[in-house]
């Protein structure tokens, strides 16, 4: 009975599910008329009710009330069943529909008004848990204020949200939320992003770092530059992205309609076939609950707890997803998640925290340390990459600034080029500038030769070899229990790709304890690798990055990008971002799909259950013949609200681990060290 107010939208190319209530609910739920206008119908039926009972009035006086109660109560159930019949998914609403005509029509307008109601009653219901589901998702990814501070020419002022455009400045305040997202170009502060990324650890701001719309603003006054408003911020997207999961269906879904499809001719066969063999009854009691039989049969039989099995569970498990950082784009990831066999991880800025000790300079012969450095900071000055952000960390604290050109392009898993003003530099990974320029080779071996072990940033200068940087990554300290924890959840496989060399790679591998390794591999390399797997029959989920990973993280059965911020969350091909980087994201993500898939299966055996309990009740004539249709629209509301209350208990999962990680316990602490990177872009 949940379909009504979609069924007369106008889209008839997209199939009509209860997935759509939770679009319509919202608006639905603001209109109170309906409200009022289902109060009197249910009035004027209970006028007709009462006085049948007393004998107050002249029968066929008293039957008028309930005739124009149960006609305003039927309108929008016949409504929403055309729509049905014209989108050709006939479901619940005709059914009723059905019922109410054939007790109107045998003039028992009582018994059509109460049934009416109780359906109307039922969706409304329905309708207010689908929107209080959705309202639990945008509290739980936080609150933008609908006020900003500006400032102009140093002068402040509170202006409304929708005015505040990007390059404007604006002012935040210890304890308000963030309107918009931007870079800090005044003051420090610490913010708490958890309403973004699941983080209960605040994180520290200063002048440059990029902070975000929706977070909580704690310690001091800052002032930014806006670089996002509205729908552009990174919550934005991500509210967006969610409602968008909310209207995808899983495969276990479109079966759940099909059936519902079928189900409904059969439904109606049988109750046609049992009023047509009681009405020709010669026993006048079984020929008088002919009709009432019929409508029950309809109303306990309607599919409406059966399409309500997958989404509400959905709804519930995006919101336990979210609540940890975990964005989940379609609810057939989710179903992805729970058949997983083989976990493939990339090594840089995944199994390791990504931020990079510069240990050791090995200028070619001729070079100074200085020039290297300074050439290795110009080329990567607008480089994202964990490598680069390193580097110029380093430089900064040596005091030397990049000059800022900008002309510049990223070559994915091999390094940069730049055109800057101390020449065209190349920096990267030996294979690649020795293919760039085959002369340099004996050079670059000897210096390799220097920092084995060490992941190498190589350097050269308008086709001059000066060298490398190199530099030492952290495992993070949770990768390995995350591994452990794999394992425990009946993972297969555990694999590590990285375009790192072998020597830096073998070093992770061994500490954490993976399966299998494959080193220097690049970017289409790291593809072709997870085609071959799920060729192989592999169900692979690949945890990467989601800029440098795409094709990988598109190609694998499920992927995961890590810690990415709002321009890439939308862009990339991954099924789920992390909005952290917390590895222990991805066991999680694997039992709250296998208990979400649980609860699915227990909501559509609950439904059927209790289909066949009301039809053994209708059929065998244990409610009476006047109150029974009521009974019976109460018994399918009571069924409905099981399924509910089941699919709900997903809410809660996970909870403890937020909890936990608030009070710094167990594995909050590990995520300490995650959090300094926090967003990618944000470098510490
Ligand atoms: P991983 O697979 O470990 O995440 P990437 O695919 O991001 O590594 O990069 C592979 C290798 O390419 C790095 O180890 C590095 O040598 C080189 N590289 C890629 N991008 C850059 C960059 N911006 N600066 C320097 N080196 C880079
Ligand atoms: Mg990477």
């Amino acid at each position: 009975m949940s379909q009504m107010q979609t069924a007369q939208a106008a889209d008839v190319s997209q199939s009509q599910t209860n997935t759509e209530v939770f679009e319509a609910a919202a608006a639905e739920a603001k209109s109170e008329r309906y409200v009022l206008i289902y109060l009197i119908g249910g009035m004027l039926v209970l006028t007709t009710l009462i006085s049948n009972t007393f004998g107050l009035l002249d029968s066929l006086v008293a039957q008028i009330p309930a005739l124009i109660g149960s006609v305003i109560l039927a309108v929008p159930l016949f409504g929403a069943a055309l729509g049905e019949i014209r989108k050709q998914q006939i479901s619940s609403n005709t059914l009723a529909s059905l019922a109410i005509l054939a007790a109107i029509m045998s003039q028992m307008y009582a018994v059509a008004g109460s049934l009416a109601f109780i359906l109307l009653v039922a969706d409304q219901f329905v309708r207010r848990t689908a929107w209080g589901a959705q309202r639990a998702i945008e509290q739980l990814i936080g609150l933008t204020p609908d006020i900003a501070r500006l400032v102009e020419e140093g002068v402040e002022r509170e202006v409304p949200l929708e005015q505040i455009k990007v390059g404007q400045i604006v002012r935040v305040r210890p304890g308000e939320n963030l309107p918009v997202d931007g870079v800090v170009i005044e003051g420090r502060s610490t913010i708490n992003q958890a309403s973004l990324t699941g983080e209960a650890v605040p994180v520290e701001v200063a002048v440059n770092d990029h902070v975000y719309a929706g977070t909580t603003n704690l310690t001091g006054g800052i002032d930014l530059r806006v670089t996002e408003v509205g729908a552009e911020t990174t919550i934005g997207k991500v509210t967006k992205l969610i409602g968008e999961a909310e209207k995808s269906k899983t495969p276990r879904q479109l079966i759940i309609e099909q059936v519902a499809q079928f189900f409904v001719p059969v439904v109606v066969a049988v109750a046609a076939v049992t009023w047509w063999a009681m009405s020709r009854s010669e026993d006048q009691a079984t020929k008088d609950a002919a009709v009432s039989t019929f409508v029950q049969i309809l109303v306990v039989t309607c599919p409406t707890a059966l399409l309500l099995a997958s989404p509400t569970a959905m709804v519930a498990a995006f919101a336990a997803a979210a609540r940890l950082g975990i964005l989940i784009k379609k609810a057939t990831y989710l179903e992805a998640a729970a058949t997983i066999d083989t976990v493939v991880m990339d090594k840089t800025g995944t199994m390791t925290t990504g931020v990079f000790e510069v240990s050791k300079l090995v200028p070619a012969e001729g070079v100074s340390g200085a020039d290297l450095l300074r050439a290795a900071v110009n080329g990567e000055q607008h480089s994202n990459h964990p490598l680069a952000q390193s580097i110029l960390k380093t430089a900064r604290a040596a005091k030397i600034d990049p000059d800022g050109s900008r002309d510049y392009e990223e070559v994915h898993g091999r390094g940069v080029r730049a055109r800057t003003s101390i020449g065209e530099l190349c920096v990267g990974r030996a294979t690649w500038l020795s293919e760039l320029n085959p002369d340099i080779k004996p050079q670059l071996a000897d210096v390799e030769s220097k920092i084995e072990g060490m992941t190498g940033v190589h350097v050269m200068q308008d086709g001059r070899y000066l060298g490398a940087v190199g530099l030492a990554d952290t495992v993070r300290k949770n990768t390995k229990t995350v591994i452990e924890r794999l394992r425990e959840l009946g993972v297969r496989k555990i694999a590590m790709f990285t375009g790192d060399r072998v020597s830096v790679a073998k070093r992770v591998g061994v500490a954490v304890g993976i399966d299998a390794i494959e080193a220097e591999c690049l970017p289409e390399e790291k593809h072709e690798q997870i085609r071959r797997l799920t060729k192989s029959g592999a169900k692979t989920l690949m945890v990467g990055d989601g800029i440098n990973d795409g094709p990988s993280l598109a190609a694998a059965e499920l992927g995961v990008a890590m810690g990415l911020s709002g321009s890439d969350i939308a862009a990339n091909s991954a099924g789920v971002a992390l909005m952290n980087d917390d590895l222990s994201r991805v066991p999680f993500l694997i039992e709250l799909s296998r208990k979400a898939r649980a609860i699915v299966t227990q909501n559509i055996a609950i439904a059927i259950f209790m289909a066949l309990i009301g039809l053994g009740l209708a059929t065998t004539r244990t409610l009476d013949n006047s109150f029974g249709p009521f009974l019976a629209g109460l018994y399918q509301f009571a069924t409905g609200v099981i399924v509910i209350a089941n699919s709900f208990r997903l809410f809660r999962f996970g909870e403890n681990i937020a909890v936990a990680e608030e009070s710094g316990e167990g594995e909050g602490m590990v995520r300490r060290e995650g959090s300094i990177r926090g967003l990618r872009g944000q470098p510490a």
